[in-house]
């Protein structure tokens, strides 16, 4: 009854595997031998492990032998089965292997080696075992988790009868595939059992097929096959027989893990009735060889492009030469179809796409799916060579900058070129005060400053304030004077230069430069203080007189000011404190000698935080202003050296005390041979100056000037003259503007009206031949 097909034979009558086999041996052989003997029969073919295992029903402990030692049974062809359809996949899947090799229950061959499938007889018949993940190729191994138990105990069954065989086919895609993929776990065993292989539960399916094989867990590596095939429509009609090469009991529980190897197409033709699990009727399909096909050239052209194909993908995909080398190992590929199938099996693919391939009986249509399937993989791999490199690239980057970084950080350390922040922050404090002549008590405190500053956390807010006052004491100009002018013409001129008349106020200050010159050094005295009405140049001056004795110059108002603390600073626990005008003055002029104009000193305000015009006294007496405290600063600062000048308008708000500490210089008003003087010789120029007008544009007379003071500017100063000038001027820049515009304008209109004038004596020609023409009909017309 050759051949015998899975399906034909009796079910087997004792619990398979429940029991080790070598224990009841004796008893648990008798059946199996009855059928072996039946088998042997048939006539003997090499390699077929049901033959291989026949001995004498009288020697039941040899029959198990002779099935330990069938190729699926041995340890090291799991290993290589595995290797070749995850290759490259990780230690996670060895370590399963490892779990699952304890449990085995084929019995552990001891051969290593690899053992080549022979090919298997034409059953008629086979169970179906629906896989999903992707097809199974001739020549390539699939694991599969049966979770099935009628599934799983067939599977056991064939293997124990010698007829390791089953149909593998591809599942068509299923909508609710997701679902299962979320309940599949631990229950998956469960649930299987609850089915019946014809109870066309195709939903209960495996995971859902991924274009990338699907490595999201410990499962993963195995196809899960939780149901046989329910009915034929849940299938592909093309699969492969395969041999079940290994079982083991699934660690998990519930079910077992085997290693299928495929051999050849089937293509399905019928259900056998009556099968759990379904059984199909297959015919089976041998692969076209070049002979049949007559055009051998394209075959040839074909195989050579995939050749080339897949040595491309080899120099960006190191992985796919492993995996190259293993099946070349395997497979014949001079054959085309071997080739195609090969080169397709070790893509990427989806399932459906590899299952065009399988279904592919044609050579060329193989040949030329497998090709684009290999170009498709091409595409892949250098896609994802080239995100490899870019994402390389920028961690190399960011890596090498860093180092980089780093390296320079620790050469400038070692030159001494940088410290860290703090410390070159210290030293940067360390050198503003170098050069300087501090005085010990300012010195002190920057010592000490600095000290807390060295211990004091960076990110502390100590820190800053510390860090802040240290930089006010360090940029002061201790001891930093700028060089008096002692020279009095020279101060004379620049004075004069200047400012017409106003000789009070410069007789004082040349008064100043004498002492100072006799005394050799800066005299100390009275604040002077100009007093009159505006305008007459009380604040002008100032500037004046820092030129002319080579000082820096520096003004503040102090109408309206009510805060003490603009005067004397804050106190530094305050936040944002900062100290008063005066050592802001120091600090902006660099000198400790400046001139410093305090203006509206007659308007100085009162206000609920104290008196500013109290402050002011230990300012401006000079008495005490030698050792001046500052509330930020905290440490005695030297102002004797400061010429102080104030302005007011009027001396009689000016508060008793510290009108006491001044000299007063008045200012009246300017008479009109003054004033005339001061627009002549300074505002006049200085208007023309600002507007841009040269001195041909312009000229104003004595007598317009007088009218202007007269009927315009009858005030006592020269502010208000000196606008009208300023408007005269401007007024003067825009006639003449506006003359070059007309003068354009003009010349434009000159250039028009001569073109049309030629323009019309053109037509007055044209009008006097046109009138002569017709006279001359008019006169033939008569005489006609
Ligand atoms: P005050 O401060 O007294 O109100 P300013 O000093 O602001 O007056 O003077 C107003 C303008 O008048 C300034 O532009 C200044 O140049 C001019 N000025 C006042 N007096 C004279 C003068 N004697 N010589 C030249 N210009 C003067």
């Amino acid at each position: 009854a050759y051949p015998i097909g899975p399906s034909r034979l009796a079910p087997c009558p004792w619990p398979a595997f429940r029991v080790p086999p070598y224990k009841s041996a004796k008893t648990m052989m008798k059946p199996r031998c009855q059928w072996l003997r039946l088998a042997s029969a048939a006539p003997r073919r090499r390699g077929y492990g049901v033959y291989r295992g026949v001995v004498p029903a009288s020697t039941p402990m040899q029959a198990v032998r002779g099935l330990r030692t069938n190729p699926w049974g041995s340890r090291g062809f799991w290993r290589m089965g595995i290797r070749g359809i995850s290759s490259g996949r990780g230690s996670a899947f060895s370590n399963g292997i490892d779990g699952i090799d304890d449990n085995r229950l084929g019995g552990g061959g001891d051969s290593t080696q690899l053992v080549r499938q022979n090919e298997p007889p034409s059953f008629p018949h086979v169970v179906a075992v629906p896989i999903s993940r992707r097809p199974l190729f001739p020549g390539t191994y699939a694991p599969l988790s049966v979770t099935d138990p009628n599934l799983a105990s067939r599977i056991i069954e064939l293997s124990e009868q010698g007829t390791p065989y089953v149909g593998a086919f591809l599942r068509k895609n299923e909508p609710d595939a997701e679902e299962e993929k979320e309940s599949a776990g631990d229950s998956r065993g469960e649930e299987a059992a609850g089915e019946s292989g014809d109870s066309g539960g195709s939903a209960e399916t495996t995971e859902k097929t991924d274009a990338y094989g699907g490595h999201s867990g410990e499962s993963t590596y195995f196809d899960q096959v939780s149901s046989g095939v329910g009915d034929l429509s849940e299938i592909h009609s093309v699969g492969m027989l395969a041999q079940i090469n290994r079982i083991v009991r699934s660690p998990l529980g519930g079910g077992i893990q085997v290693v299928l190897y495929g051999h050849r197409r089937i293509e399905i033709q019928g259900i056998l009735e009556d099968s759990n699990p379904l059984a199909v009727a297959v015919t089976h399909r041998t692969d076209p060889t070049p002979q049949d096909n007559e055009n051998t050239d394209l075959l040839k052209a074909y195989s050579n492009e995939i050749m080339g194909t897949i040595k491309q993908i080899l120099q960006y995909n190191p992985v796919f030469k492993e995996q190259l080398q293993l099946f070349l190992s395997t497979v014949d590929i001079s054959d085309p179809a071997k080739l195609a199938d090969v080169s397709a099996g070790l893509t990427s693919a989806q399932a459906s796409e590899l299952q065009q391939v399988i279904e592919a009986f044609d050579l060329e249509d193989r040949m030329s799916l497998a090709l684009l399937l290999l170009k498709k993989e091409l595409e892949i791999s250098k896609l994802q060579q080239e995100i490899n490199r870019k994402v390389e690239q920028k961690v190399s980057e960011n890596h090498r900058r860093f180092m980089l970084q780093e390296q320079l950080k620790s050469i400038k350390r070692e030159l001494g070129m940088e410290k860290d922040d703090k410390e070159a922050l210290i030293q940067k404090f360390k050198n503003q005060i170098e050069g300087k002549d501090v005085p010990p008590e300012a010195e002190k405190t920057i010592e000490e400053e600095i000290a807390k500053l060295s211990t004091l956390e960076q990110a502390s807010s100590e820190f800053n304030v510390t860090r802040n006052y240290l930089d006010w004491l360090t940029s002061l100009p201790w001891g930093i004077f700028s060089k008096e002018n002692f020279d009095i013409t020279r101060a004379q001129q620049v004075l004069d230069r200047d400012h017409y008349g106003l000789e009070d106020v410069k007789n004082r200050i040349l008064e100043f430069i004498a002492v100072g010159k006799l005394l050799g050094a800066v005299p100390q005295g009275k604040i002077v203080c100009l007093v009159g009405p505006p305008g007459v140049g009380k604040t002008s001056i100032g500037k004046s007189i820092a030129d002319a004795l080579n000082r820096e110059f520096y003004r503040f108002s102090v109408g309206g000011l009510f805060d003490v603390a603009e005067i004397k600073g804050h106190r530094r626990t305050y936040v944002g404190a900062m100290p008063g005008k005066l050592i802001q003055c120091l600090k902006k002029t660099q000198t400790s000698n400046p001139v410093v104009m305090i203006d509206e000193i007659d308007k100085i305000g009162q206000g609920m935080r104290g008196d500013p015009s109290s402050a002011l006294l230990e300012v401006l007496d000079p008495s005490q202003n030698a050792s001046f405290v500052d509330h930020y600063l905290d440490i005695p600062v030297d102002l004797s050296r400061v010429l102080f000048i104030c302005t007011a308008n009027i001396t009689d708000t000016i508060p008793g005390p510290l009108a006491d500490r001044m000299e007063f210089i008045r200012l009246s008003g300017y008479i009109m041979q003054e004033k005339v003087q001061i627009a002549k010789s300074y505002l006049a120029p200085n208007a023309l100056k600002e507007t841009g007008l040269s001195e041909d544009d312009i000229v104003l007379e004595d007598s317009s000037i007088e009218s202007l003071i007269r009927w315009y500017c009858r005030e006592a100063g020269v502010r208000n003259l000196q606008k009208h000038i300023n408007q005269i001027y401007r007024k003067a820049a825009l006639n003449l503007v506006r003359a070059d515009a007309d003068a354009d304008a003009d010349t434009d209109t000159i250039i028009d009206a001569a073109a049309e004038k030629k323009e019309g004596a053109v037509d007055a020609d044209k009008k006097q031949e046109e009138g002569k023409e017709n006279k001359q009909k008019k006169g033939l017309g008569e005489t006609l």
